[in-house]
């Protein structure tokens, strides 16, 4: 049902991290540009991810390179299968038919391959073709054996020692950004005593928290991140991916690094908060001295939304405490919700290029989010016509059993815009707020005495206001002008207002879900106490008239109801027997009007 469209294409986007990419690929310094997107399975991707997955893509995409997408599981306390799930579909829809053929698989359950022929402990991950059908994407827990085994060289070395300080007494000793920190009592063990106490720590003899393996580099850096960080601490939990088989996991930094090694990354982009980490990241890599090319990191700001709120902890507060209905609910910022909203993906790429990759962190105008939405929007929906808050009126010249034909148009802006019928008929469903009895000035829309024209149909007069005895109205008594129908003698005849309308006999009833900002304030995320900021009118449900051409509606079509937003059937709940639209969005933004929001 959905219009053909081409892919917008803006110009290929340019930023300091394009321009060093750039650079590599004229010094031919790698074979193949590789990227990876790698996120923690612990929520669901939000928009801020997609400004990630958007750079990591982009650049694999425009070097004919490639990105990998991983699972960067290595806390087994707060990550799920759930999560790994909806990552992967959400990736691919927003990557779908613009970067898809650079996503980057390993192959089906392989482990790193050992290497040491070159005298050096060496670890592969053999890269599969990209049209090899593999659908299984990295995951960081797959490369614990190698990170052990390269943990033991860094042991056998004397980079890395088994430290007793419980992790209370390790952070006391870590010292503060102006005061050095303090050797470790343990630092000076041997390494055959740190290879059989990590041995040890492996095989489960310890508790929680008894040791952890820490690199020993200096307790007096000014970077803290330098102040022998932890490499290896002792969980005996189960993971999600890799069962029982491991009871001490790997920290962030240590596998992360290893694991863009291991994956032939060149390009490690990360956000600016890692910035203060990449010292550690070389560290590591310089002291297993490898074999092969080592990957860098580059930092670029976050995107941080007006009105939103990207922190996992929070959103799941919201799905727990039934703020919101799921993760995908709607009005979540989850790529998810985006998807069930009827947000195009292309709307999100959209975004990313127009807030562009810095170094700078700033507030990104919710607005320019919106107005990527109804640009795409409006080139790919078809318009529909529908009465979200109808009053009845009666032609009261047209007789009961009379249906005329009328033209509407399904895709104005197109080339070649495809026509429907729409049958106007005695009685009609209107906008309730497109009638004034008393109207204010400059008031264009339908009022007594009154004309307005029916979009596609003709010029109607309102001759009468019928009420209840509570004073409500209940019809307006009209006369159709037949004579200024399209092709009728009078259709150049002009009026100020142009309203649309239903067919009271012939429309269907659907529920319509109409969204608004989830938060009342530009920065909900500055106070911990957010939820006092939630829009208490995010949500509101109504039961609508719709032209009966919606009947078979699919979550895959896009439609504008015209003169009142962009709507799509909801993935979930709506079926053939009960229709349900969400509203992605209204066709103009009704927050300008109301002025410039507080901060918090
Ligand atoms: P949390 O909310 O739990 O701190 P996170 O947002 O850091 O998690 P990750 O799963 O670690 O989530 O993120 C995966 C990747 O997405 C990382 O490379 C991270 O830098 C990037 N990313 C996360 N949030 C944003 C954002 N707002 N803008 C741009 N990139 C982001
Ligand atoms: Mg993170």
């Amino acid at each position: 049902m959905s219009v053909e469209h081409p892919e917008s294409a803006p110009p290929a986007p340019s930023d300091f991290i394009r321009d060093i990419v750039a650079q590599h690929v004229a010094e031919k310094r790698y074979a193949k540009i590789v990227t990876r997107f790698p996120p923690e399975p612990n929520g669901y991707l939000h928009m801020g991810h997609a400004k990630s997955i958007c750079l990591n893509f982009g650049i694999a995409r425009e070097n004919g390179g490639q990105c990998n997408l991983r699972m960067d599981d290595t806390n087994p306390a707060k990550e799920e299968v759930e999560y790994v799930d909806s990552i992967i579909a959400d990736v691919r829809w927003l990557i779908f038919g613009w970067a898809d053929d650079c996503l980057g698989f390993k192959p089906k359950g392989a482990a790193p391959v050992r290497n040491e022929s070159n005298g050096k402990l060496d670890f592969y991950l053999a890269p599969v073709p990209l049209d090899s059908g593999n659908t299984e994407p990295f995951f960081a827990s797959d490369n614990f054996d190698a990170l052990y085994a390269y943990a033991v060289v860094l042991i056998q070395k004397g980079h890395a020692y088994v430290c007793d300080l419980s992790p209370k007494e390790t952070e006391e000793y870590r010292g503060s950004p102006d005061k050095p920190g303090r050797d470790s009592p343990h630092r000076t063990r041997s390494a055959t005593e740190n290879l059989d106490l990590f041995q040890r720590m492996r095989a489960g003899e310890f508790p929680d928290g008894a040791r952890s393996l820490r690199a020993k580099i200096d307790m007096a850096s000014p970077n803290i991140w330098l102040r022998d960080p932890l490499l290896y601490r002792i969980r005996h939990t189960t993971h999600h991916h890799t069962g029982n088989k491991w009871c001490i996991y790997p920290l962030y930094d240590y596998a992360h690094c290893l694991s863009d090694y291991l994956e032939g990354i060149t390009h490690s982009v990360c956000t600016l908060e890692f910035e203060v980490h990449r010292p550690l990241y070389d560290w590591i890599l310089g002291a297993l001295d490898l074999p092969r090319a080592l990957p860098h990191q580059y930092e670029f700001a976050k995107l941080n939304l007006s009105y939103t709120i990207f922190s996992k902890r929070r959103l799941l507060q919201l799905v727990q405490d039934k703020i919101v209905s799921s993760w995908d609910d709607p009005r979540m910022p989850t790529l998810s919700g985006a998807r069930r909203r009827g947000i195009p993906a292309s709307a999100i790429r959209r975004l990313a290029t127009a807030v562009g990759v810095t170094k700078y962190d700033g507030l990104t105008d919710v607005a320019v989010y919106e107005h990527a939405v109804r640009e795409e929007l409006n080139a790919l929906a078809l318009r529909r016509l529908a009465v979200l808050r109808p009053v009845k009126l009666v032609l009261t010249n047209i007789p009961p059993d009379e249906t005329i034909a009328c033209e509407a148009v399904d895709n104005p802006q197109a080339e070649n815009p495809v026509k429907r019928k729409v049958a106007l008929t005695r009685e009609v469903f209107i906008e309730s707020d497109d009638f004034a009895e008393v109207p204010p000035p400059k008031y264009f829309r339908l009022k007594p005495g009154g004309e307005v024209r029916l979009k596609y149909a003709c010029i109607i007069q309102c001759d009468e206001v019928v009420k209840d005895a509570t004073g409500a109205i209940t019809e307006l008594r009209c006369t159709a002008d037949l004579t200024t129908r399209s092709g009728g003698p009078n259709a150049d005849k002009k009026v100020k207002g142009t309203i649309h309308w239903v067919s009271a006999t012939e429309s269907i009833d659907a529920e319509v879900r109409l969204y608004d900002r989830l938060f009342t304030v530009a920065e909900p995320g500055a106070e911990e106490d957010f939820k006092k900021f939630i829009n208490p009118h995010s949500l509101e449900v109504i039961v609508a008239k719709l032209e009966p051409s919606l009947k078979g509606a699919q979550p895959s079509d896009r439609f504008q109801f015209e003169r009142l937003g962009y709507f799509v059937p909801d993935a979930k709940d709506s079926t053939p027997g009960k229709l349900v639209f969400n509203r992605t969005i209204t066709l103009k933004d009704a927050w300008l009007a109301k002025g410039p929001a507080p901060k918090k």
